[in-house]
């Protein structure tokens, strides 16, 4: 068997595809790696498959092997796959490189059962952001009634053997989910029917995770795809291209990183430049690891060092350094024509593009996430016009005091932005405790949609308690007309029949009667509509009201004396009414009482 961190290259001098699994949670995401990895990796019979850093590589052979059956007579140029490790799109948001996605390919797994659900569209979005191309596996096709198991068949075969029944529900469920899919803007097809391959048309390949239907198929259509469509993008080069996945401390070694190499070279003793919170990283490579092939032997925390190792590889660096370094960036090796200066700037351009979008005003929420790259995601989220949530600062990594504190900054200027969004990350209880002294709310989630729809609930909660504070001072505009012989009763209260010419009259508001020199009549106390009580009443509408006076002290005034039958009773706005309407009942006035605000405005002569 190779040896892991062996040049896996071949003749054509591609190098392996790099492929990551996504979709929702319990689709069977993690069932599917473990599923193509097989019981070879724990058995320490290799059958070829490495576990590496991070991912597990298939070699062609294996592949080749696997396939069989298929009679696929496809020659395999690529030297095989490497399948990251950690399935979901923590793992995926971090997988990129210079701006651009890491993952030559992806696995979508839709549960044939479910179709389409919130985190499938979530990694759609992800992955039509980063631009990356994907298959779907349609996951649990043993789980449709009456399926006769044919253990890792190919699907076609597998799907002769079933009852007219099965084949219907089967037929029945992919036509819904194709049609799901093309609600989202995207169009697929069974993999086999699908000749065009990544022109506009996705492939789908039903599976089983547990008898393995369907696996053959998805392996040799990984391969095939991406050695079909990606030659370029594949094509072995002497550029370092190389992803920091997580950064860690480990036993005796310090804090490492975890890094995909995409392309190129790294040798022990190069010189490298990674993105830190705190600048740029200038290190040397003091060793290259990668796991022990024979898991029996291997003991905690050994691990086998490499002089040199090419990619595409999962690998564990050891360096000076690395405490403040950021999982989801780039690491760059200086060459022997480089300017270190040149590369420590391009090392932190993919903090500086983070940074860059933060709110400019200075108000917003505070955001942080466990990596770079889930913070960009989570930045892209918020940003969107459906969303459009501003963020004033961000974190990455564990809330600690520092964060609240900078998050407290807002309780001043905006309440409901003092607010930390806090994705897939830890609070320490240091952090927990002075939220809770200083009144910055913290909410945590590891999906963006709930951590958005935690933040909606709690930002609507305050706006109707905003409401609910000003509501008395609140003057919503409206022009009452007094209906002939409707005048029940003169002052004491003001019992009118009113028809709404204008506006929405409420309870609670100041009326006053322009014509009379805008002489005060009183508030409205109740409104009645057929001889119900209601809060309000909109123009059109024919309504009883009845007026008390604002001091109970003072003769009200009165009907047929201060004013009469053809005088007409507007709503008393003011400055500060207007500035309360605009910030809390914006949505509540149509633009029609927008006008009538405007008009009352210039009647009322207010600046
Ligand atoms: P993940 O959350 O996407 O990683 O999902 P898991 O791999 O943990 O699987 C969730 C559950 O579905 C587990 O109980 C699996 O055993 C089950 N499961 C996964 N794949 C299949 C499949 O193809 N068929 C059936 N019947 N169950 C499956």
């Amino acid at each position: 068997p190779e040896e892991p961190g062996a040049p896996n290259q071949n003749e054509d001098n591609l190098r392996s595809p790099i492929c990551c699994i996504m979709g929702h949670v319990d689709t069977g995401k993690t069932k599917l790696l473990d599923c193509i990895r097989g019981t070879n990796v724990q058995e320490g019979e290799a059958g070829g498959i490495t576990q590496q850093i991070g991912a597990t590589y298939f070699p062609a052979e294996n592949i080749r092997e696997r396939t069989k059956e298929l009679k696929a007579d496809a020659k395999l140029k690529v030297p095989g796959l490497l399948v990251i490790d950690t399935p979901g799109h923590e793992s995926f948001t971090n997988l990129r490189s210079r701006g651009s996605g890491l993952c030559d390919i992806a696995i979508l797994v839709v549960d044939i059962m479910h179709g389409l659900e919130p985190q499938t569209i979530e990694s759609l979005n992800l992955l039509k952001m980063r631009n990356t191309e994907f298959i779907v596996a349609l996951n649990k096709v043993d789980r449709l009634y009456g399926w006769k198991v044919c253990k890792n068949a190919p699907i076609v075969k597998a799907m002769k053997q079933q009852s007219k029944d099965v084949q219907f529900e089967y037929n029945t469920r992919l036509t819904q989910i194709v049609t799901q899919f093309k609600e989202q803007g995207i169009n697929t097809e069974l993999y086999y029917k699908n000749k065009e391959m990544g022109k506009d048309t996705f492939s789908i390949v039903p599976t089983s995770a547990i008898s393995g239907e369907g696996i053959p198929d998805m392996l040799l259509l990984l391969v095939q795809w991406t050695q079909k469509t990606m030659i370029e993008r594949l094509t072995y080069s002497n550029v370092v291209q190389c992803t920091v996945l997580e950064v860690k401390v480990v036993e005796g070694h310090g804090t490492t990183i975890d890094v995909v190499l995409v392309n190129g070279v790294l040798h022990e003793g190069d010189q490298i430049v990674v993105c830190g919170m705190q600048g740029p990283i200038v290190t040397t490579i003091r060793a290259l690891l990668t796991p022990h092939p024979m898991k029996e032997l291997r003991v905690k925390g050994t691990y086998l060092h490499h002089k040199e190792i090419k990619a595409a590889q999962g690998i564990k660096i050891t360096a000076q350094g690395f405490e403040h370094a950021i999982a989801g960036t780039s690491l760059y090796v200086v060459g022997p024509d480089d300017d270190v200066e040149d590369i420590k700037e391009a090392a932190m351009e993919d903090m500086k593009s983070v940074m860059s979008r933060i709110d400019k005003s200075g108000e917003g929420v505070y955001v942080q996430a466990s990596t770079l790259g889930s913070l960009e995601a989570l930045l892209e989220f918020l940003k969107t016009p459906e969303v459009s949530i501003p963020v004033s600062g961000i974190g990455i990594g564990p809330v600690h005091k520092k964060d609240v504190m900078k998050a407290s900054v807002m309780l001043e200027k905006k309440k409901e932005y003092a607010t930390i969004l806090a994705f897939d990350v830890k609070v320490t209880q240091e952090a927990r405790e002075l939220s809770d002294e200083l009144g910055v709310k913290v909410f945590m989630a590891d999906i963006i949609y709930h951590l958005f729809d935690q933040f909606k609930a709690y930002i609507d909660t305050i706006k109707e308690e905003k409401k609910k504070e000003v509501a008395e001072e609140a003057v919503f505009p409206c022009v009452l007309k007094i209906v002939p012989n409707c005048v029940f009763n003169k002052k004491d209260p003001i019992v009118l029949g009113v028809d709404v010419l204008e506006g929405i009259v409420r309870i609670g508001s100041p009326i006053c009667i322009p014509q009379k020199e805008f002489i005060d009549i009183g508030r409205i106390a109740s409104i009645e509509n057929n001889h119900k009580p209601v809060d309000s009443a909109k123009k059109g509408q024919r309504v009883a009201i009845k007026i008390v006076g604002f001091n109970p002290e003072e003769q009200q005034k009165m009907f047929g004396r201060h004013f009469e039958m053809e005088d007409e009773l507007v709503s008393k706005i003011s400055r500060r009414s207007i500035d309360i309407l605009k910030a809390n009942f914006r949505k509540d006035l149509s633009v029609e009482d927008w006008r009538l605000v405007m008009k009352l405005k210039t009647l009322f002569k207010i600046q």
